[in-house]
């Protein structure tokens, strides 16, 4: 919480290196083709908004970005300047770089709040115990859930454990953040509490790419929109351009139903 520079003010592009590249990215169930021909780039620092009608391929982006879906041959994944490796250590070592938070929490529900955010440093990255544990109540801390460490996520709001989840997601210390949906299966009064958080990491200069429909979200911390529809990106705009004069008529429609 040092670094106070706001990111987000800049829209524009710039030469800082690219974190995350999607190159020729196809993607199919069977026939059905959920990711069209995806070329996106996104730089160190940049906060990359994602939105679109359900269906669109919003949930399948984050998911390739990731490895948690294999991608149609002659498509490449690139994260940090390396291609995403299709299995075994590599991939785990790739795949820490990359942290994810659902839509629902997925925290594990016979851990601790504390043993939530340890297990990955201790078991993946091989972080003594003692560390891994100072690390994680400083994550919690700034995420303002250090209160409830040695609670189980049961007895947590719904805010409370999405908060936890992002403290889980940078205790691998990922380069890049991925945030999918990350407050719609929350209370309306609990929105704020993680949004919040998300906005401070942005501020910090981490690199993210959030898929939601959070408006005041998008203006405040976004420096770019990416509309996806039917599996490709439609439109690839700055915010400001993006909530106030979409360009394509799915687009246009798209806000009309949210705003
Ligand atoms: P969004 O997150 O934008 O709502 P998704 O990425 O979840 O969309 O899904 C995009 C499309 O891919 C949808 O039509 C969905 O039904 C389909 N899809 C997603 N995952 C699978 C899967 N594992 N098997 C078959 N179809 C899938
Ligand atoms: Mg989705």
């Amino acid at each position: 919480m040092t670094q106070t520079t706001p990111e987000s003010e800049s829209a524009a592009p710039t030469a800082r290196r690219p974190l995350v590249e999607l190159q020729n990215v196809n993607k199919h169930f069977g026939s059905f083709q959920a990711l069209t021909d995806i070329d996106l780039t996104i730089p160190e620092g940049q906060v990359a908004i994602v939105i679109g009608p359900s269906g669109s391929g919003k949930s399948t982006l984050c998911r390739t970005i990731n490895r948690l879906e294999t991608i149609d041959e002659g498509g490449r994944i690139l994260i940090d300047g390396k291609v995403l490796p299709e299995e075994g250590r590599a991939l785990a070592t790739l795949r820490a770089e990359v942290g994810m938070v659902f839509q629902s929490f997925n925290l594990f529900a016979h851990k601790s709040i504390l043993e939530n955010v340890t297990v990955g440093p201790i078991k993946v990255k091989g972080i003594k115990k003692a560390q891994a544990e100072k690390e994680a109540m400083e994550l919690l801390e700034r995420v303002g859930v250090a209160q409830q460490a040695k609670k189980m996520p049961a007895q947590l709001s719904g805010g409370q454990q999405q908060r936890v989840a992002i403290a889980r997601a940078l205790a691998m210390k990922p380069k890049v953040m991925l945030f999918d949906e990350p407050t719609s299966a929350l209370d309306p009064e609990m929105v704020q509490e993680v949004l919040d958080v998300m906005v401070q990491l942005a501020r910090e200069g981490m690199t993210m790419v959030v898929v939601t429909h959070e408006m005041g979200f998008a203006r405040k911390a976004g420096d770019r929109v990416i509309f996806m529809d039917a599996g490709r990106v439609l439109e690839d705009t700055d915010p400001e351009s993006f909530f106030t004069a979409p360009q394509h008529e799915r687009a246009k429609n798209f806000l009309g139903k949210i705003l």
